[in-house]
């Protein structure tokens, strides 16, 4: 879009450079043009065209503010490429010098302007193409331009909860980052008595395009940072931010249910825009602390429940934990380590779950350790007891796996 703009703009300037220099050349004693150029009589097409863009670059008016004699030179080398940029001008030139081409010039190329072919401005577009506006900034060039409106950026806080906080919700009050305008200079940055300057690097655009090998980007202006504006004295209460940087305390509410790495985006409370332009959003981001007894997965609990191996063997009532507080489970006789109980809706109900999920409780079964020579002793007549294998099926079947194997 900008393109266009920037483009036609163009067009505009050249215009008037050119017919500026016209005006003068009565007056000035010529140049050569390969001189001017700085290039050799056979000089290609594109050697020319090179020559003259590094020129131009460099004695642009927008690169050398009030400086007469760089003017002077952008308007000679743009002289100098209209003719040796186009091929019959070139040849008139080569011909007949100077006076070949003055006539023609101020003919096709000064006056009309829009001669099929014949315009200095044709050369001048082509000659540049899109590197014009990678140097100058590209955007509406010429006063007058509106600053444009930037968003602010976002902010992120990462905000640690318990799983309790997480599945029950929790309100709490945190401290963020506010701006609030200067005072001072009432929010313009420039020492009061003074004013801010349009940008002189993005002319007031805020961004600029930057060649970066073939592609050509555009980006936030170094200069201004994106506000369109310079200041040269700063205020002194902002350093010519014209904000000064407070905090303040938000009222945050997390939802119950919510997970680990969600968001929650409280619009409007990150940085200011520029120029006006709208906040941006802060964003909460869940961090779930780790739990001394459960493991979250999606909607369900996890937690290991050790029991003795009495219990295991025997069975029995067992006490589980809960979120709520806990629950009993009625062991069968014999259970093994590793078995899992499913405890259904003691999990947690997430944002957008229409029921609870489950806890799950993984046995483990503790073997009892420093035991005393008495207990030894009754552990071995146990055992002794337990010899018939139908009292450890699982040992029993393992031993004859182990047999086929060996065979
Ligand atoms: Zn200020
Ligand atoms: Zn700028």
């Amino acid at each position: 879009m900008h393109w266009t703009a920037a483009r036609s703009e163009l067009g505009a300037g050249v215009r008037s450079n050119l017919s500026g220099a016209f005006n003068n050349l009565s007056v000035m004693a010529k140049r050569d043009y390969y001189t001017v150029l700085g290039v050799g009589k056979n000089a290609t097409d594109e050697e020319i065209k090179k020559a003259y863009r590094k020129m131009a670059m460099k004695y642009h008016p927008d690169r050398n503010p009030g400086d007469k004699q760089a003017e002077d030179k952008f308007k000679e080398v743009g002289e100098a490429y209209e003719v040796l940029g186009d091929r019959s001008k070139r040849d008139a030139y080569d011909r007949y010098g100077h006076a070949g081409v003055d006539g023609m010039s101020g003919m096709g190329g000064m006056g009309g302007m829009g001669g099929a072919g014949g315009g200095g401005f044709g050369g001048f577009a082509e000659a540049f193409g899109d590197i014009f506006g990678d140097i100058f900034g590209g955007g509406n060039r010429g006063g007058g331009t509106a600053n444009q409106m930037y968003r602010g950026a976002d902010l992120r806080y990462a905000m640690e909860v318990t799983l309790e906080q997480a599945a029950n919700g929790y309100e709490t009050e945190i401290r963020i980052p506010s701006w609030e305008n200067c005072t001072t200079c009432k929010g313009s940055g420039a020492k009061p008595g003074t004013k801010p300057q349009t940008c002189a690097t993005c002319h007031g655009q805020g961004q600029v395009r930057m060649q970066q090998g073939f592609f050509s980007v555009q980006q936030t202006c170094p200069t201004c940072h994106g506000s369109g504006k310079t200041v040269k004295d700063p205020c002194e209460a902002c350093s010519g931010a014209g904000r000064i940087k407070k905090n303040k305390t938000l009222q945050v509410k997390v939802p119950a249910g919510i997970d680990d790495g969600m968001r929650i985006r409280s619009a409007g409370n990150g940085e200011p825009g520029v120029n006006g332009g709208p906040s941006g959003d802060l964003y909460v981001e869940i961090r779930i602390k780790e739990h001394s007894v459960f493991k979250r997965d999606g909607d369900d609990l996890h937690c290991e429940v050790p029991i003795s191996m009495v219990t295991a063997a025997l069975g029995g009532t067992i006490q589980v934990p809960t979120l709520g507080g806990s629950a009993e489970i009625e062991l069968p006789e014999g259970v093994q380590p590793g078995k899992v109980f499913r405890l259904r809706g003691k999990g947690i109900k997430g944002l957008r779950s229409a029921e609870p999920g489950a806890l799950y409780a993984h046995i483990t079964v503790e073997v009892p350790v420093r035991l005393t020579d008495k207990q030894k002793q009754m552990l071995r007549e146990l055992d002794q007891s337990l010899s018939d294998a139908k009292h450890s099926p699982q040992t029993r079947s393992w031993k004859d796996r182990l047999k086929e194997f060996f065979q």
